[in-house]
């Protein structure tokens, strides 16, 4: 019997392997410099699709900062979990183990992630919850961003945008003011001023950006160290109401939107961290925790 694959299989399969061995590498960059959060990443391996799934636990422990080959061992043996194991692989009891060895290291060694992108479809409440925290958690900087969108009622120039003119825009870009910029819902421009972020950070205050799903990539590739958090509606009827329910926008301008926010919930898995936005005070307790600021508040 011939037990060789057909050539064609056997170049899928490595194209495969290519892929997936590459998804693991990032992932295991993205912990090493701080931006990927190891429970994030055990929770996703929940999904058996995933790639954190295939991730051994013992790359998956030598790539959190500080954790070694010898305190590797040590806590496979203390936790009761062969090296071998894949984190897909792992049993009840392990996973729970490993998630509460998991949290105790993160109480005592808290990474503070310095720039947090929170993404998410489009009317999920970015704006309610990244407001709600600029007002409860001034420790925090939210990045102002430059439009060219006119002012809604309420609105204030220079605190919620700052509102351009298309030339003032096409200037930010030419002068590389930015550090990324997009055509949001295919009509108005949008882009993060670079100058107040270095500021803030050289203060070492923690800087938050409010920003649309290509903007995100866009800060991905140019600062990979920053954390990449995707806000989530409780539901997709939640998301709906919340949208019409604004009542800001003309019935073709919230089908373009919620033809975005489809795309966009698509996601949500190249983030490294998930919020619910149930209730404001919570997505943004969630959010300031993830920027290792928890210690600062009293809630
Ligand atoms: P709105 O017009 O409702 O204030 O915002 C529309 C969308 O633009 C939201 O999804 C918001 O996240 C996004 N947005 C706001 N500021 C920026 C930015 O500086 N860059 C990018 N890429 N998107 C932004």
């Amino acid at each position: 019997m011939n037990q060789t694959p057909p050539p064609v299989d056997r170049v899928a399969a490595s194209r495969a392997a290519v892929a997936a061995r590459r998804a693991r590498a990032s992932i295991k960059a993205r912990m090493a410099s701080g931006a990927a959060r190891p429970l994030d990443v055990l929770a996703a391996s929940e999904n058996p699709e995933s790639a954190a799934a295939s991730l051994r636990v013992t790359q998956f422990l030598r790539s959190i900062p500080h954790i070694g080959v010898t305190k590797t061992e040590r806590i496979l043996a203390d936790l009761g979990i062969a090296p071998v194991k894949r984190l897909g692989g792992l049993g009840r009891n392990q996973r729970a183990r490993l998630e509460e060895f998991l949290e105790g290291w993160e109480r005592s060694s808290p990474q503070a992630p310095r720039v947090v992108v929170l993404a998410g479809p489009t009317a999920v409440g970015k704006g309610t919850v990244s407001r709600y925290i600029r007002e409860h958690y001034p420790q925090v900087h939210i990045s102002v961003s430059a439009t060219t969108r006119a002012p809604r009622p309420g609105e204030v120039e220079g605190r919620d945008y700052y509102f351009l003119g298309e030339d003032e825009f096409d200037r930010l870009i030419a002068e590389d003011e930015l550090l990324e910029y997009a055509t949001v819902h295919n009509s108005y421009r949008y882009g993060t001023p670079r100058g107040p972020i270095l500021e803030h950070l050289a203060q070492e205050r923690p800087v938050l950006l409010e920003i649309d799903l290509q903007g995100a990539r866009q800060v991905r590739e140019h600062m990979p160290e920053a954390r990449m958090v995707f806000l989530l509606p409780p539901s997709w009827d939640e998301l709906v109401n919340r949208l019409i329910g604004r009542g800001t926008e003309s019935p073709e301008e919230q089908d373009r939107r919620l033809a975005t926010a489809k795309v966009e919930l698509a996601a949500q898995d190249e983030f490294d961290a998930r919020v619910v936005n149930d209730t404001v005070p919570r997505a943004a307790q969630e959010i300031v925790r993830l920027m290792g600021l928890d210690h600062d508040i009293n809630d």
